[in-house]
């Protein structure tokens, strides 16, 4: 309900759920897919699991792209891919999707969890300070397409010697000085869930410039036999590895890749609109004495289709749950990522790995911090809507 004084809305609230059309051109290829049956990557010579992963690595500007069922998947073979022994410590920062540090645990390794700022952001403090000689690897999830510090991370990692992984299911279009977020650690890890970018319903995709890396992500992802001849440019690696890793069948099927492939095209436009969107929203919640969207990072280009914003000043949870309803009477999901039950992002929900660390300054943040869907195929005044409801239930919880 609008404040007294304010106008009634006069469009009804945006459907932020809804995914964007499958573009036409996917629908001759399932057709031709159906039609013939040929669904298994491996049947036929150059596939369209094959040709994404051509197409895919083009675009990423990588020597090798490996697709298969999930981001979670590729974050699971990066992990195995590495080689690392059991039980090895990976630090993964504390602010991310519940399957992250899960793919860490499904590959028998031991994840760290590091704090996360109020800029949803790596602490670089507790990096440093839980970066010792344990850590055989980093995992670092850009959550929500925020860019951690890479330079920082590298920087440090390099001089270990230590693999970084980059988890960038929410980055895709993201560029970092320059650089593709995905291609600044020794492997990328992108999602095609349907809430990212590119919507496959599910998929998932790692990049990598290692041959060594490439092909054993290969064969594990169940490129049985000789499957693999059917990837191009690895064929002295594969021969080295051929029998000597489990095959843990986790590949895509044609029909994602047909979906996927026309919606390539499509990524240029929906990351300039999303990054529009987002900055037009931030603005006018900034100018809110209750709001805060943290600015992005010097070097770092967004990608964004969501929004994340602070609850700035002294607010009780009470009031927070109350800006979660103010917003809803007024047509427009908010979510405080500490305050719904059972959140998948929050840490403490994250009992499968036993004792959780006490993590005050993540905490502090998933507490105050809210969540909102803001698709790249949003119209202006939909923007507006989306925007001046955030901030008239702000006001009027504070106001
Ligand atoms: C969605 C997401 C994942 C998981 O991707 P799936 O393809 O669903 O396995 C991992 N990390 C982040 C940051 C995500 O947003």
């Amino acid at each position: 309900m609008p404040r007294d004084g304010a106008l009634a809305p006069t469009c009804p609230p945006p459907n932020c759920y809804d995914a964007e059309p499958i573009p036409e051109a996917a629908r001759a290829e399932i057709e031709r897919l159906l039609a013939s049956g040929d669904l298994f990557r491996y049947t036929s010579e150059n596939a369209p699991v094959s040709q994404l992963e051509a197409e895919f690595a083009a675009f990423m500007g990588t020597r090798y792209a490996v697709a298969v069922a999930s981001c979670s998947a590729a974050l699971f073979l990066s992990l195995k891919a590495l080689d690392l022994p059991r039980g090895a410590r990976v630090l993964v920062p504390a602010f991310t999707f519940a399957a992250v540090p899960s793919a860490i645990v499904h590959a028998d390794c031991v994840p760290v969890l590091v704090e996360v700022g109020e800029n949803f952001r790596v602490d670089l403090d507790d990096f440093r300070a839980k970066f010792d000689d344990s850590i055989a690897a980093v995992l670092i999830s850009h959550m929500r397409g925020h860019t951690s510090d890479m330079d920082a991370i590298m920087e440090l990692a390099d001089a270990k010697g230590v693999p970084v992984i980059e988890d960038a299911a929410h980055s895709l279009g993201t560029v970092w000085d320059g650089k593709k977020i995905g291609t600044i650690g020794k492997i990328g890890c992108f999602s095609f869930q349907s809430y990212k970018l590119v919507n496959a319903g599910e998929g998932g995709v790692l990049v990598t410039d290692d041959p060594e890396l490439a092909a054993r992500a290969i064969i594990m992802s169940g490129a049985y036999e000789h499957n693999w001849k059917k990837h191009p440019g690895l064929q002295n690696s594969f021969v080295h590895w051929q029998n000597q890793l489990p095959l843990y069948n986790t590949r895509m099927q044609n029909l994602s890749a047909a979906v996927i492939r026309p919606q390539l095209a499509e990524v240029p436009r929906r990351v300039r609109d999303g990054l529009a969107n987002h900055d037009y929203v931030a603005a006018k919640l900034n100018e809110s004495p209750w709001l805060d969207v943290p600015p992005a990072l010097g070097p770092e280009t967004r990608a964004p289709d969501s929004l994340q914003f602070n609850l700035k000043g002294d607010w009780t949870d009470a009031e927070a749950l109350r800006l979660q309803d103010e917003a809803r009477a007024r047509g427009v999901g908010v979510q405080v990522f500490g305050l719904s039950k059972d959140n998948a992002r929050a840490f403490w929900n994250w009992q499968f790995l036993g004792e959780l660390p006490e993590l005050p300054k993540t905490r502090a943040m998933l507490m105050r911090a809210c969540d909102t869907r803001l698709p790249a195929r949003l119209t202006r005044p939909e923007l507006d809507f989306i925007a001046d409801a955030i901030v008239e239930a702000a006001a009027a919880v504070k106001g």
